[in-house]
């Protein structure tokens, strides 16, 4: 027979590893968000909002520029996030931008 205790913590055993292979699945499946404080998000001004762009640093943004109306934006453009080639294995946010963004063909 168990303890309180024991089941306790079996349980919690149990939560923890069917979370952390949600979490797992889900990140491998997705990939991770660039950060904007990743080294190369930071030297290509990545902004996960594309609203923040500092204008005046980056004269070349401009409204309506956005990483789903980019030429290698991977996702669709409805999609939240999505692959981009300048952060392989991440996902760049939709409404995010960077200084390489390029007009779809
Ligand atoms: S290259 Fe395009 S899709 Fe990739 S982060 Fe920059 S703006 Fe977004």
């Amino acid at each position: 027979m168990k303890t309180r205790r024991e089941f306790i913590v079996q349980c919690s055993f149990g939560v923890s590893a069917v979370s952390l292979a949600a979490l797992s699945t889900q990140s491998l499946a997705q990939g991770a968000m660039v950060l904007e404080t990743d080294a190369n998000a930071v030297g290509l001004a990545y902004k996960a909002n594309a609203t923040k762009v500092a204008k005046a640093k980056y004269p070349k943004y401009a409204a309506g520029q956005a990483c789903n109306s980019c030429a290698l934006y991977q996702g669709k453009a409805a999609d939240k996030a999505g692959g981009c080639p300048l952060f392989a294995g991440k996902q760049v946010a939709g409404a995010g931008w960077c200084s390489a963004w390029a007009k779809k063909a």
